[in-house]
């Protein structure tokens, strides 16, 4: 056991990470966050008394939550039930076609080739292995490391791969244009671009080596029994065993520093908390705009409006369909896609006819309903929640507009509008201070973006950096692993 103390500020999937990453090896830690509960973008609504999950409902890349416990010495899979999915999703166009794919390669390559042909099919086996490679050569050099630069990232693939990993993974502009090379059905280009949008990016101006994010889901997507949220519980759970103080609905307001180091964090009722070190998991817009105290603004570079990603308008619902069968996650498409793109980041509304996004939570392995389902419906928007007001007639034209496109597909919801909870670009900002709305960080829009993201330590001594604004990127699993990666870099530089 150290005597050193370590805040951590916010109870996000890297806020937590980085708490039971540090108090397994003896830190004491003080988790605060704001929120009345821990989870943060992880976290359910209510409606009409049943808990919906209203933030992320795809969980991948199993083995990190498990390496995560399995480092302090405890079993994931004795706390939480995880199952994976038969079907990754459930695709459907108002032309009426539907596609699903599976975590099964050669299954999806068959259901492709119902689905739009044999040369499709062929395009798809090429996209798997071309994802695959991408995928291989990142992992280890990227994803799981602590932020390289380009000079960097080259040294360690080549250490650790075929130089002709290189080729593969080099930043090629435009996932869009990528794969056209790939699939000449219109559809399927659609389905795969849609990946960018994981990380709250346009696939016209994503690099196409994010097509990684695609062979990631393809390689399972798992439901976690009890919902999403209940993964973040668990994490919060473990933590406190391992002796994390954790205050909920507690405010940070100041980073404080002495001597040009951050030294403690001050509560927004005025109460200082002195500490070694501050990790913050809140997005990194808060620190450089100001919000977390001046001297604290100089730990990160600011990031212009125009590079914000995506923000979202949801639901939450508990309702009864009809018409279409439903999968756990299902995904319904407008026939032009990059028109929404360029409507969201440049023209910055919600087109009128938006693809969404439509997790039947109780469905899938184990799952059961009786008449009335829950139902999380989202659509992607600009991240200007502190632009632009959204009023209740905004939300309710778009939510028709997003019902009437599921219509078109053959789905019909019915609901009471008193079971319908609606959260957009202005409460996502409240949530999350510093951000519009984006969800995501910044857009991975540019050939470098994803080296543009700060990494685990700031540039502020002292103060260390978790969550979806960081390297390796936003997402569940990536944030915990941006978790983990801060508590290494607390480590190594203060043990
Ligand atoms: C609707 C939606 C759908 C999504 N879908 C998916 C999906 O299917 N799969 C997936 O992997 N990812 C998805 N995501 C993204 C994913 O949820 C996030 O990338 C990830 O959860 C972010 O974790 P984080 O560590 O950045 O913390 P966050 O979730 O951003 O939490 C940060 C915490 O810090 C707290 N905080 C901030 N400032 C302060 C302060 N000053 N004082 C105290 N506390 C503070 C906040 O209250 C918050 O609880 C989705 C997100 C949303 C919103």
């Amino acid at each position: 056991m150290t005597d050193r103390h370590a805040i951590v500020v916010g109870a996000g999937a890297g806020g937590l990470a980085t708490s039971i990453d540090l108090a397994r090896t003896g830190f004491r830690v003080t988790l605060l966050e704001r929120g009345p509960a821990p989870g943060g973008k992880m976290h359910a609504r209510e409606v009409d008394d049943k808990a919906v999950d209203g933030g992320p409902t795809v969980l991948t890349m199993r083995s990190i939550f498990e390496g995560l416990f399995a480092d302090a010495g405890a079993c994931l899979s004795e706390r939480i039930t995880l199952l994976e999915s038969p079907i990754i999703a459930r695709h459907a166009w108002t032309d009426g076609g539907q596609l699903d794919l599976y975590p099964d390669a050669e299954r999806s390559r068959k259901s492709i080739e119902m689905f739009a042909g044999r040369d499709d099919a062929q395009g798809f086996e090429r996209f798997y292995e071309h994802s695959a490679r991408i995928h291989e050569t990142l992992s280890d050099t990227f994803m799981k490391a602590s932020k390289p630069d380009p000079v960097t990232l080259v040294g360690r693939v080549l250490r650790r791969h075929h130089p002709s990993s290189l080729m593969a993974a080099r930043p090629a502009p435009n996932l869009w244009r990528a794969l056209g090379r790939f699939f000449s059905d219109e559809r399927l280009r659609q389905l795969f671009a849609r990946y960018a949008t994981y990380v709250g990016s346009s696939p016209l101006a994503t690099p196409a080596t994010l097509m990684l994010i695609a062979h990631v889901e393809l390689e399972g997507v798992w439901l976690v029994d009890g919902g999403m949220h209940r993964l973040a519980n668990v994490m919060s759970e473990f933590a406190r065993e391992l002796g994390v103080d954790l205050h909920l609905n507690t405010h940070v307001s100041e980073i404080l520093v002495k001597r040009n180091k951050a030294c403690g964090v001050r509560l927004e009722d005025g109460t200082s908390l002195p500490s070694d070190v501050v990790v913050f998991n809140g997005d990194t817009e808060a620190l450089a705009r100001g919000q977390l105290g001046a001297e604290a603004m100089r730990a990160v570079k600011p990031r212009a409006h125009q590079d914000r990603a995506l923000s979202a308008l949801t639901w939450c619902i508990k309702g009864s369909t009809a018409g279409f069968q439903l999968d756990h996650h299902n995904v319904f498409f407008e026939s032009d896609y990059p028109s929404e793109f360029s409507a969201i980041f440049r023209e910055r509304h919600v087109p009128e006819k938006p693809t969404v996004y439509l997790c039947a939570q109780d469905r899938g392995p184990n799952g059961s309903f009786n008449g009335s389902e829950r139902l999380l419906m989202l659509v992607n928007a600009p991240a200007d929640g502190d632009r632009q007001t959204w009023s209740g007639s905004d939300v309710l034209r778009t939510r028709d507009n997003a019902l009437a496109v599921l219509d078109r597909c053959g789905l019909s919801v019915q609901f009471k509008d008193d079971d319908c909870v609606s959260t957009t670009p202005n409460d996502w900002h409240g949530r999350f201070p510093g951000t519009g709305g984006s969800l995501y960080g910044g857009a991975s829009h540019g050939l470098w973006s994803s080296f543009t993201r700060p990494g685990a330590k700031s540039r502020l001594k002292g103060l260390y950096l978790s969550g979806g604004s960081v390297h390796p990127g936003p997402g569940v699993p990536m944030a915990t692993l941006s978790g983990r990666l801060a508590a290494c870099a607390v480590l190594s530089d203060l043990t």
